[in-house]
């Protein structure tokens, strides 16, 4: 997993305080009931596909994946996964039930990454 300069702190997660922009995931609300061991991490080489992610509309958890503008290159933005949200069900690496994902991420920028891989760089999660 390679870190990403401008990844928000656990404690701004936990704490609301990261902007979510739309794009973003629709789906369960609940709160999740253990950590996973393994959650979605996306890699620097996300393209934000050109503004329309074929990923996003596979993860079923709300505001699980969101959209994050890139300020210096309008109208460009690429997609983050909140690490409390995250269930570590793959979907959006998966084939999608449509046919329309079929090979998962096409820039390979979706890594399913072990929870103590993920920890030990940004700090424990607190659920
Ligand atoms: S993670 Fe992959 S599929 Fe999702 S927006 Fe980025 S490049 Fe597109
Ligand atoms: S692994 Fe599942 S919950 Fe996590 S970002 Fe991918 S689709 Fe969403």
């Amino acid at each position: 997993m390679a870190t990403t300069t401008d990844f928000p702190s656990i404690e701004e997660f936990a704490a609301g305080k990261v902007v979510k922009q739309e794009p973003k995931s629709d789906g369960q609300t609940s709160k999740r009931k253990r950590k996973p061991h393994i959650i979605a991490f996306i890699e620097e080489n996300c393209t934000g596909c050109a503004g329309s992610p074929a990923c996003v509309e596979y993860c079923p958890v709300e505001d699980c994946m969101y959209w994050v503008p890139d300020a210096d290159h309008p109208p460009f933005g690429r997609i983050e996964v909140d690490p409390l949200l995250c269930i570590g069900c793959k979907l959006c690496t998966s084939k999608g039930p449509d046919g329309m994902f079929l090979e998962g991420c096409p820039w390979d920028a979706i890594e399913l990454v072990p929870l103590a891989e993920f920890e030990a760089t940004y700090g424990a999660l607190p659920y």
